[in-house]
């Protein structure tokens, strides 16, 4: 009889965003699952500060992160899909440049992916559906929220990915489409080269005339004059204080036992995908 081919090893990947979630979750896992892979989907439209983040996460996990890079990257598919900015509705740059250079990395093995979902979040994962690869989710399995993320990174000496210190709540692509309108102006304050090169995308394309934006209802061009930037600089500051506020009354609704949560997003444009965003 001739042998049976020994079966391969299931492989454990875990894939990072540059966010701080997944990076907390590799910080978590290292020493907890053997022969852990580390990857990151890099559209090559990241932050600067990203990639220096991942260098810093790399030095700690003393193992590389491979770089998978898509085939073709996000211009290709601006043009064939005709200077269409994706959107929610419209998101073909997830599964373009982030989800299949994964499922080919991975082929048809056998593969757990460890996801950084926390227990405290209450969102559909945008992940490969492929049968070989199976979610794992350890933060939620194991109860952790974000003040243990925040602990993790913290006592790691890893610490938050650097663009919070510039008031931007995500990893991805600098034009991120998730971003809200404040990240936009940080962002413009920040990187003005980035945003002018975002802005390079909102044009009417040539052979249809369509014109998209990344934000909602608006151009950047529109978005950066300074009275339109004072506006949503002022909007945000007052829903930061409705939301204190309301983090107040939850404890008061708490302490009667009436529990609510106040970890909800600070946002309801704040609903980013999580293979991008974790
Ligand atoms: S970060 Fe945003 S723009 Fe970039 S691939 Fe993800 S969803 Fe698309």
């Amino acid at each position: 009889m001739p042998d049976t081919p020994e079966e391969k090893p299931a492989r454990h990947i875990l894939s990072l965003s540059g966010g701080k979630d997944s990076a907390a979750l590799a910080i978590y896992l290292r020493d907890r699952v053997e022969n852990m892979e580390y990857m990151f989907s890099d559209t090559q439209k990241e932050l600067p500060e990203t990639y220096e983040y991942l260098d810093r996460i790399e030095a700690y996990l003393g193992k590389p992160i491979v770089r998978l890079n898509a085939l073709v990257g996000f211009d290709h598919w601006y043009e064939m899909y005709g200077g269409m900015i994706p959107s929610n509705h419209r998101r073909w740059c997830t599964r373009a440049l982030k989800l299949k250079p994964f499922e080919d990395y991975v082929g048809e093995d056998q593969v757990f992916n460890y996801v950084g979902l926390r227990a405290d979040e209450d969102r559909q994962g945008y992940i490969s559906h492929k049968p070989n690869i199976t979610p794992v989710y350890p933060f939620r399995e194991h109860g952790l929220k974000l003040k243990d993320i925040e602990g993790i990174l913290r006592d790691s000496g890893i610490g938050m990915p650097p663009y919070t210190k510039w008031g931007r709540t995500r990893s991805g692509c600098y034009f991120c489409f998730y971003q809200q309108k404040i990240e936009w102006v940080r962002l413009k304050e920040t990187h003005p080269g980035l945003y002018e090169q975002a802005k390079a995308y909102e044009r009417p394309y040539e052979k249809t005339g369509n014109f998209f934006t990344w934000s909602n209802g608006e151009s950047l061009a529109e978005l950066e004059q300074p009275i339109r930037m004072e506006q949503i600089k002022r909007e945000h500051a007052i829903r930061i204080e409705r939301n204190l506020q309301r983090r107040e009354n939850a404890t008061l609704l708490e302490v009667f036992g009436e529990h609510e949560s106040v970890d909800q997003p600070d946002d309801d444009e704040d609903q980013g995908c999580l293979v991008c965003q974790l």
